[in-house]
């Protein structure tokens, strides 16, 4: 049935022109993406961009079952960019670098599993090597042929560069020779210079994320792309990234799908410098930020919501505010984690498909790329077993 606007659901007549554009599938602009972030009216927000998705995804809720695997947490910026908590010198105490042998052995969790996916992102290590990468990914693809390797962020790619002397488009190739399936979309941050300045001013600049993504694109590497909110930038830079995004989108047809981080500000400089703890964004911001990005990136197909920051219990109405893809079971999260995020470190598989069912959306296990893995599941489990196993969120 072809998704239907309801008009009664909104009350800013500041939304009523926009909701015109969006019901004739037109692009938005810049002053419309304002309108948009400073709108009170939350719901029909939510309405727009619900009806935005439901044009492209219908009730489908994509989720994935995938493995989280940091070979290292040793990062050369780890004392620039100021708004990340998992980082370490190399000597620093809780520093670590996995050899091959332990990453294939974590990977051992995969087995026998539901996994179909392993993402795997780290710091920026001064002495790692493009083979340690490659024969990690082949490695992995020889061990677990029905897993899909997405790894490795685009700050990540241009580091393996420079160490090896070589180009990110060189290092793209090798990878994708190794068996890569796609790459994830972090460190995009924001792409302003000034908020940069700020929050990771010695990471790879806006256009040089940009470049490393076209590049994959021109590979057929499909990628992600995201933004972290909730810091020091201002609802310009918002939209300057996102229209940047869609820009790049137009060219390529590469981005799968779209990711809105919010930020955390738990062990890191910048928290402490904008005296910030617990969680830094509100769950209005949270859900307005998966809203706007549904309704700018016309042509990106998905919105996914990130659960382990924003709690699986907005994830879930995230999903009536044009989400249509919840972050996988997330074995195991650390990153969030080590800044702060408070809910717990995987989602086990039923109850990811019971969060969707709790929406009345319908689970679509999904691979890397958006194949239909499965949508027949077992029947709810009893209410007690559900009660017992729902995720723990412990207060800040
Ligand atoms: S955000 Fe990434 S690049 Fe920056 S310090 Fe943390 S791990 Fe390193």
């Amino acid at each position: 049935m072809a998704a239907e606007l309801d008009l009664s659901l909104i009350r800013d007549p500041a939304l009523r022109p926009i909701a015109e554009h969006v019901a004739e599938g037109r692009r938005l602009d810049a002053v419309q993406g304002r309108t948009l972030y400073e709108s009170p009216d939350l719901i029909g927000l939510g309405a727009l961009a619900d009806f935005a998705n439901q044009r492209v995804n219908g009730d489908r809720v994509f989720f994935s079952a995938n493995q989280h695997i940091n070979p290292t947490n040793v990062c050369i910026l780890r004392n620039t960019c100021t708004f990340c908590s998992f980082a370490r010198m190399p000597k620093e105490d809780g520093a670590y670098v996995r050899s091959l042998d332990e990453v294939f052995e974590e990977a051992e969790a995969a087995r026998n599993g539901p996994t179909r996916e392993f993402h795997i992102v780290g710091g920026l290590h001064p002495k790692l090597k493009l083979s340690y990468y490659t024969d990690m990914i082949r490695g992995l693809r020889e061990r677990h042929p029905s897993v899909h390797v997405k790894a490795l962020t685009a700050v990540e790619i241009a580091h393996i560069a420079r160490v090896e002397r070589s180009s990110s488009l060189e290092v793209l190739a090798a990878l994708k020779e190794a068996g890569l399936t796609s790459l994830p979309g972090g460190g995009a941050e924001v792409f302003s210079t000034a908020v940069r300045a700020t929050i990771a001013e010695r990471k790879l600049s806006g256009e040089e994320w940009l470049r490393v993504h076209r590049e994959a694109h021109s590979l057929g590497i499909p990628t992600n792309c995201t933004m972290l909110y909730g810091h020091v930038e201002t609802t310009d830079d918002r939209i300057a990234h996102l229209d940047a995004l869609r820009l790049l989108q137009d060219e390529s047809g590469g981005f799968l799908t779209y990711i809105p981080l919010a930020y955390h500000p738990d062990n890191n400089e910048l928290g402490e410098e904008l005296g910030r703890t617990g969680t830094a964004t509100t769950g209005y911001e949270d859900l307005r930020a998966i809203a706007v990005g549904r309704l700018m990136l016309d042509n990106i197909p998905h919105v996914k919501t990130h659960w382990p920051m924003v709690t699986p219990f907005l994830s879930q109405v995230a999903l009536a505010f044009g989400c249509d893809d919840v972050e996988g079971t997330v074995v195991f999260e650390r990153i969030y984690h080590d800044a702060g995020a408070q809910t717990a470190m995987h989602l086990r598989y039923h109850e990811i498909v019971e969060l969707i069912r709790g929406a009345a959306r319908v689970p679509v296990e999904r691979d890397s790329l958006y194949h239909e893995v499965r949508r027949e599941f077992d029947p709810p489990p009893p209410m007690r077993e559900l009660s017992r196993s729902l995720p723990v969120v412990h207060a800040a």
